[in-house]
């Protein structure tokens, strides 16, 4: 297969660098990869972001297909639907599909990134640790790296570089400087914080293992989801100020009365919670467009580093596993022609990855906000219903982001019609029953096309 160019240069030994490496590495190429961060297999460190995230379909595909899901298997747990805690500490349970199948799973952020800068190692991936890339000169293909531990910088020539180097990617820093290059940031007014929630006695789960648990409150959230140590990982999510905000838990006292007042049942299993409170950075989230995602045949953005995205769909890792799904399919169609591997591959990507930065920002306000709400939950009803009979046609958006691979650009299209349908069939009724199937039928047949399924 390579032809062009042997060796590809990786920037960022995160979760898609590893990933990419070990694809490219199986077609034959030599991959470099340059990481800013110390080896987190033998410096203890602490997670950064989230230390848990939920994995589904889309990044289970590429795991598969890299060969690594069954081993993974051990480091997972299924988690089979949303356990909502009220203010008075009621328990709900709404589960994510109609199917066994139909779960997340929830893993560690550090041990995936383990597992896949062992399997990438094994493969011959050079990863070149405490390596920061500082510079690039597009036009001649020269990448400057700096030695975080001396400060030595060294150039060198690069026949292909890909940034997998996250959010605030240096290679990306470079492209903005090339000429009609179009970039947008927007940073939400809400931060986040790791907390955790230890094992009961025994080791065993302080609450249900198989579910997401989420308090939601209106402004604000807090989130649980659990670790194979029996211990949760819980994300706060707060306005970074005003009402209700980071700004205003200033001290150890206010943090407690906020807790105990606004999760009572969760503030009950954090024994460190302040000490976690005050030891965690507040994260910031932020959306990330911009276009063209490369220079010629000579570099490449991808994941967070082309189009990072808001964490509310738990998506961020799986449409960054399918951008390596996508871009290794283009190099098995076209050889090593960089330029049109890499022109293909923003044609394929750019209105997915825009379409699930959109609906990640939807399911932030869903979170929330409405999964408390009884008229929401009576539409997820209906939702379910529709889905019930017409399997083929009305596919909860949900469940075509999480559990299918449909393109997400699809996924937000069918998502709004299926919106518009939902408002128009829930309109004067509160119980399934009543739903005017002929009504129903006339819709779905009429706006949605029988889904196509890969
Ligand atoms: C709170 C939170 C929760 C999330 N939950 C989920 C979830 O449940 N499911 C999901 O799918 N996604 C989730 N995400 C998103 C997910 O974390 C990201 O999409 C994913 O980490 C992106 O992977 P990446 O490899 O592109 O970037 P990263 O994982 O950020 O890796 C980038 C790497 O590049 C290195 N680097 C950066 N700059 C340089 C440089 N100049 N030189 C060398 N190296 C450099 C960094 O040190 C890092 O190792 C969440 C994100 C957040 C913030």
């Amino acid at each position: 297969m390579p032809q062009k160019a042997e060796t590809i240069t990786l920037i960022g030994a995160g979760l898609n660098g590893p990933l990419l490496a070990l694809e490219l590495v199986k077609r034959g190429f030599q991959v470099e990869i340059y990481e800013r961060r110390p080896d987190m297999r033998r410096v203890r460190m602490s997670a950064g972001r989230s230390i848990n995230l939920a994995l589904s379909v889309r990044g289970i595909y590429a795991l598969t297909q890299a060969g690594l899901w069954n081993d993974m298997q051990r480091i997972v747990i299924p988690m089979k639907g949303r356990m909502m805690h009220s203010a008075a500490s009621e328990i709900t349970f709404q589960p994510y599909g109609r199917k066994e199948s139909d779960v997340i799973n929830s893993i560690s952020r550090a041990e995936l990134n383990i597992a896949l800068m062992n399997a990438a190692e094994a493969r011959g991936v050079g990863i070149h640790f405490q390596k920061r890339c500082v510079g690039m000169d597009m036009n001649n293909s020269v990448i400057h790296l700096q030695d975080e531990i001396t400060g030595e910088e060294r150039s060198g020539t690069v026949d292909v570089v890909i940034g997998c180097d996250g959010s605030a990617s240096a290679i990306r820093g470079h492209m903005l400087k090339r000429s009609r290059f179009d970039f947008s940031q927007e940073y939400l007014d809400y931060g986040y914080k790791e907390l955790t929630i230890p094992a009961a006695s025994g080791g065993k789960h302080a609450l249900e293992a198989n579910a997401l648990h989420i308090w939601p409150r209106g402004n604000y959230m807090l989130i649980a989801l659990p670790n194979v140590d029996g211990t949760f990982a819980c994300i706060l999510f707060l306005p970074v100020e005003g009402e209700d905000s980071f700004e205003q838990l200033s001290t150890r006292e206010l943090v407690l009365e906020f807790f105990e007042s606004r999760f009572p049942d969760a503030i009950a299993l954090m024994p460190d919670l302040v000490d976690n409170f005050f030891a965690n950075p507040i994260g910031s989230m932020v959306t990330i467009k911009c276009s063209p995602w490369h220079a010629e045949g000579s570099a490449l953005l991808l994941g967070d580093a082309a189009h990072a995205i808001v964490p509310f769909f738990g998506q961020g890792i799986n449409c960054g596993f399918e951008d390596c799904t996508v871009l290794v399919q283009l190099l098995d169609r076209h050889g090593a022609d960089w330029s049109k591997v890499f022109r293909e591959f923003e044609h394929a990507r750019k209105q997915n990855t825009d379409a699930i930065a959109d609906l990640a920002i939807e399911n932030f306000v869903e979170m929330r906000d409405r999964v408390g709400d009884p008229r929401f939950l009576f539409r997820k009803k209906v939702e379910f219903a529709l889905q019930e009979k017409f399997p083929d046609r009305f596919v909860p958006k949900y469940s075509m982001v999480t559990f299918l691979r449909v393109p997400y650009a699809v996924a937000l299209e069918r998502g709004q019609a299926q919106d518009r349908i939902l408002t128009a069939l829930c309109e004067g009724i509160d119980r399934v029953d009543e739903l005017d199937w002929a009504k129903a039928e006339k819709m779905i047949y009429e706006q949605l096309a029988p889904l196509e399924r890969s």
